[in-house]
C-alpha cells in the first residue's frame, strides 16, 4: 500500500515520504487537538503549506466529502427505514455530518495535499 495516495490519505501521512505524520495526535475525536499539525514533517522536511493560505482549498474537498456522505446517508436512511418522514432523514444526515467532522476536516487536508505533492520514495528511505 505505501507510495500510493490512499496510504497517506488513510494513514495520515506525510504525502511527500508516506513515514513523518501529518496530524500531532492519533485520536481524531480529541477536539481540543485534532486539527494540530507540524509546520513541516519529521521525517523529510517536507513543509505541509506549501503557500499562505493553502488550507482554503481544501474547503472545496470538504465540501465534496460532505455532500458525498450527506448522499450516503440518505440512501442508508432510505434502505434501513424506506417510510422515514422527512425529518427523521433531516437528522440523519445532520448526525453524519457532525459526527464526522474531525474526520472530514483531516481527510480533505489530506488529500488536498496529495494533489499538490507525489510520493517521492528518496525522501522516505533516507533515515533508513
Ligand atoms: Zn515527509
Amino acid at each position: 500500500m505505501k507510495g500510493s495516495k490512499l496510504y497517506s490519505v488513510f494513514k495520515g501521512k506525510c504525502p511527500a515520504c508516506h513515514e513523518g505524520d501529518v496530524f500531532e495526535t492519533k485520536n481524531v475525536y480529541n477536539l481540543k487537538t485534532f486539527d494540530r499539525m507540524p509546520e513541516r514533517c519529521s521525517h523529510c522536511n517536507h513543509k505541509f503549506e506549501i503557500e499562505h493560505g493553502f488550507w482554503y482549498g481544501a474547503m472545496y474537498v470538504s465540501y465534496a466529502l460532505t455532500v458525498a456522505m450527506s448522499v450516503a446517508a440518505f440512501v442508508l436512511t432510505y434502505l434501513i427505514y424506506p417510510a422515514a418522514n422527512v425529518w427523521i432523514y433531516f437528522g440523519a444526515i445532520v448526525f453524519v455530518i457532525v459526527g464526522m467532522a474531525p474526520v472530514t476536516y483531516r481527510a480533505s487536508r489530506l488529500i488536498w495535499m496529495n494533489m499538490f505533492t507525489a510520493y517521492n520514495p528518496e525522501k522516505s528511505s533516507s533515515h533508513e
